[in-house]
């Protein structure tokens, strides 16, 4: 008889990142598609998982679709942004992506919404570490806060203002992915 909660998570990043094997490797077994497409515009998946009944939204990375993502900024709960931590040519690029994001108003508006990243593809030898992926990504920053608050500087989970955590994955083993559903099951409860 353990609590539940309904949460809305955007999952978030580059094309090619991870996103879709992510959720697919996020869903009960019987669930999964053996075979995944690359996400175009905005495919919705439900399912529950642990204590959370979760809708989620795979925002596609490609650019032309930006435009869409708006109108799941008001109603989400949480972000998850996926990060193909081998990717170090588009890693700023993620950046640019993540600070378009953050300093939407609706996600301005809602100040505690908390966000995990996802250092994915951890299993290749050329990848970054969760640590190096959060440097190179400056989350400890006081940028990203609107105004740059120095305040926030030195603290490593509040550079962007708000909850965040990193973890390093592998989306085909699901190795990682646990830890950070753990993080963000906390913040949600
Ligand atoms: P999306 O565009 O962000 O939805 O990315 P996809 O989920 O379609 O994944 C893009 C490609 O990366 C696919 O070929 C996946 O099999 C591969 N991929 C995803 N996650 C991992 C991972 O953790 N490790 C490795 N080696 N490949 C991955």
């Amino acid at each position: 008889q353990g609590k539940r909660k309904k949460a809305h998570i955007l999952f978030v990043g580059l094309d090619n990142s991870g996103k879709s094997t992510i959720i697919n490797q996020l869903k009960p077994k019987k669930e999964r598609i053996p075979d995944i497409v690359p996400t175009v515009g905005i495919g919705e998946e439900n399912f529950s998982l642990g204590s959370l009944d979760l809708t989620a939204f795979d925002m596609s990375g490609q650019g032309r679709y930006r435009n869409l993502w708006e109108h799941y900024y008001s109603n989400c709960d949480a972000i998850i942004f996926v990060l193909d931590s081998t990717d170090k040519l588009r890693i700023s690029v993620a950046k640019e992506e993540l600070m378009q994001l953050l300093r939407h108003k609706e996600i301005q508006r809602k100040r505690n919404l908390p966000v995990l990243f996802f250092a994915n593809k951890s299993d290749l030898r050329e990848s970054f570490s969760a640590v190096k992926c959060a440097q190179l990504l400056e989350l400890d920053k006081g940028e990203w806060v609107k105004g740059g608050s120095p305040m926030y500087r030195g603290d490593p989970h509040s550079g962007l203002g708000r909850p965040w955590h990193i973890c390093a994955s592998n989306a085909h083993t699901g190795e990682g992915l646990n830890e950070g559903i753990q993080w963000i099951t906390e913040q949600l409860l």
